[in-house]
């Protein structure tokens, strides 16, 4: 469903930052991305939506090579949700408004349709029960959630996660994890890059290890954790595990 065939990144002139980048994903894979800080996870993940452009190579998103060409990115963006580390909600909005903003206005639904939706996504995360609050007056991990539903509600195809979980409080952290273990036994294709290990473990069909912008190695979770190949990978299992 999404290939990176020798996709290269630069920021600015000589930053090169996504090198040679050849990545498969096929319909309801789920990948966990890791590596150090600056090795261009987010900027991977983010190519896919085209909030970054690649200059060199080809990537293709359900079927969708993704160009300057403002009608293919509009395509690609109405298959791919995203949850960031912060979590971009709007703030004078409450919960319901938050989810119904998009599908009333860019996708045309009757308020009551849109509501009806938000309901049954909200349940879906669990919080219901704060439909009507503004998001500061929830916890991180309730914002997180909201987050969440707010991208189901366009039905994507694809669900990428920048690492969701990083700006919360430990306790929050698997409410959030959870519903992600929850949708991820629902068949949608997610990547995401996180660091939970334990997620990784028992969601990922495959891990991928990023070093310097290069997919340096991809393997499944368990033999991933118990098999590092490359030196990089094992001294970045030993500093987070
Ligand atoms: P982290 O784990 O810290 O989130 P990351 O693996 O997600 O790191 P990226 O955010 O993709 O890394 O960044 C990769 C490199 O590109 C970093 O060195 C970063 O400083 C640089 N970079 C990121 N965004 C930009 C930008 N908009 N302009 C210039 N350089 C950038
Ligand atoms: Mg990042």
């Amino acid at each position: 469903i999404i290939t990176f065939n020798k996709v290269n990144k630069w920021y600015g002139n000589n930053y090169h930052v996504l090198r040679d980048i050849d990545l498969t994903v096929t319909k309801g894979e789920r990948i966990v991305v890791c590596g150090p800080s600056g090795s261009g996870k987010s900027t991977l993940i983010r190519c896919i939506n085209r909030l970054e452009e690649h200059q060199q190579g080809n990537l293709t998103v359900d079927g969708v090579e993704l160009t300057d060409d403002v009608k293919a990115i509009d395509d690609v963006r109405k298959k791919v949700g995203m949850v960031f580390q912060q979590f971009n909600l709007f703030p004078h909005l409450t919960v319901l408004e938050n989810l119904t903003l998009s599908p009333m206005w860019v996708g045309k639904m009757p308020k009551k349709d849109a509501e009806e939706k938000a309901m049954e996504q909200l349940k879906r995360v669990r919080i219901a029960e704060q439909a009507n609050k503004y998001p500061l007056q929830l916890s991180g991990g309730q914002q997180q959630r909201v987050a969440i539903a707010r991208a189901l509600c366009l039905k994507p195809k694809i669900m990428l996660f920048d690492e969701p979980t990083s700006a919360l409080d430990p306790e929050m952290i698997k409410e959030v994890l959870d519903v992600m273990v929850e949708m991820a036994s629902h068949g949608i294709t997610m990547i995401c890059v996180t660091h939970e290990m334990g997620f990784a473990k028992a969601v990922a069909d495959r891990v991928i290890f990023m070093d310097q912008g290069q997919i340096v190695e991809q393997n499944t979770p368990t033999e991933f954790f118990n098999n590092p190949q490359s030196d990089r990978s094992k001294d970045f299992l030993s500093k987070i595990l």
